[in-house]
């Protein structure tokens, strides 16, 4: 058996050369000893990995860059995608077809000299379909919804190692657009592009919350902002793609630079505390203000386009997010009896709390049982 896999390309075995390099995890944190890597090159490499899981019974754990992955794939077949990185645009359907290795910035970059802009988010480092799997929000989401929305069609290879189509399967597309990625292998996605010519965008000194909380009330989904509140003082990120930021951004006494969508550094905070609010509550600002006295805060508005959400995102119903780049004792506490209780796939480390992340859950556990009912796909957020 073991002579057979090692005749497969793409499969590394414990001892054999090239082993410690392809096991790694980008989070220094985990030290992971998989069973078997497969290091696929193409979509039969993947029906192959998943049909040696299924045959030896152990879980596969999918990874295209790391940076979503927070469990070690310990025993486990480890498949990795960096190699399936194609990126294709078709600007008249402006779509981009992409394999699960391909990150952002490939696709920003083959994008824009159509016009044209994908929903990523703050790094151009992230995978496609990670991001897009557990939910994406990004500085366009306000104004074009979450990437998990604009996830037109996939294919998949699923636990019987056979490919199919989320076209022939409308129940497996909606549980992808946001639901992780515990159902099968996603070896290709067709993702929506927008034509975005221009945007202003940038990271300005912000002292006035109040005047911030008044503005963005009513503020419109071309405009997503984030305040920064940090032991440096209070900073605020702006990202407007609409052609009049005078009218949106004049009242609130900032001004940004325009430039191409790729070009905008919005940078990101580590969520290493993470809530949901309807609204920005005198309560939540004291908070917020006070953890910024020892660590970074960043308050994300979200609603506009992502509330038209039909999936399972959580995060999707809520207007704000407040992330805490360090666990601060009492903030949990001090945060809970305002938060919505939800979570967001794509900033949460813990699976123990994935099911925060979701509404319906139980038709998500309806379709994992349909895909994956031996859960083969097992390791990291999951659903059961
Ligand atoms: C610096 C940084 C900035 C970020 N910014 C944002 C942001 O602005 N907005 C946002 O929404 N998120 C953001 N994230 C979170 C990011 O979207 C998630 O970590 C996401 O899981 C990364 O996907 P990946 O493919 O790069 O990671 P990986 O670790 O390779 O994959 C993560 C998980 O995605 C699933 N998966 C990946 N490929 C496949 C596949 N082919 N088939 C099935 N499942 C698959 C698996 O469950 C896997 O465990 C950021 C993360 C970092 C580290």
């Amino acid at each position: 058996m073991t002579r057979l896999i090692a005749e497969r390309t793409g499969t590394i075995l414990p001892g054999e050369p090239g082993y410690d390099e392809a096991r790694k995890a980008l989070n220094p944190a985990l030290d992971p000893h998989p069973a078997i890597i497969v290091d696929a090159a193409a979509p039969a490499d993947v029906r192959a990995a998943v049909a040696i899981a299924r045959d030896r019974g152990l879980p596969l754990a999918v990874q295209a860059t790391g940076h979503g992955t927070h469990v070690a794939a310990d025993g486990a077949v480890l498949l990795r995608t960096s190699r399936m990185n194609q990126v294709e645009i078709d600007p008249d359907r402006r779509v981009a077809r992409v394999r699960p290795g391909a990150r952002w910035g490939q696709v920003i970059d083959a994008a824009a000299p159509y016009g044209l802009a994908p929903l990523a988010g703050s790094s151009r480092d992230v995978g496609v379909a990670g991001f897009t799997l557990g939910g994406g929000v990004g500085w366009l989401s306000r104004k074009y919804g979450l990437a998990a929305d604009s996830l037109l069609r996939a294919e998949v290879v699923t636990a019987d190692a056979e490919p199919i189509s989320t076209d022939d399967h409308p129940d497996l597309l909606w549980a992808l657009r946001g639901g992780g990625g515990s159902y099968g292998v996603v070896t290709g996605l067709e993702v929506r592009l927008h034509e975005v010519p221009v945007v202003h965008a940038g990271i300005v000194p912000f002292a006035d919350l109040d005047r911030y909380r008044d503005w963005v009330a009513t503020a419109p989904g071309e405009v997503s902002t984030a305040l920064i509140i940090s032991p440096e003082g209070v900073k605020l990120k702006v990202m407007y793609a609409g052609d009049d930021p005078e009218r949106v951004l004049g009242p609130l006494g900032v001004s940004v630079e325009p430039m191409a969508f790729g070009q905008a550094v919005m940078g990101g905070t580590p969520a290493r505390h993470l809530d949901f609010f309807h609204e920005l509550s005198d309560e939540v600002m004291a908070v917020a203000v006070r953890a910024g006295e020892q660590a970074t805060v960043e308050i994300r508005h979200w609603g506009g386009a992502i509330a038209r959400h039909a999936g399972p995102v959580a995060a999707a119903r809520a207007s704000f997010s407040v992330i805490v780049s360090e666990p601060l004792p009492g903030l949990a506490e001090a945060l809970a009896p305002h938060a919505t209780g939800g979570s967001f796939l794509n900033f949460l480390a813990d699976t123990s709390r994935t099911r925060q992340a979701f509404t319906g859950y139980d038709r998500l556990a309806a379709v994992k049982r349909a895909y994956d009912p031996g859960n083969l796909f097992s390791v990291g957020h999951t659903v059961s």
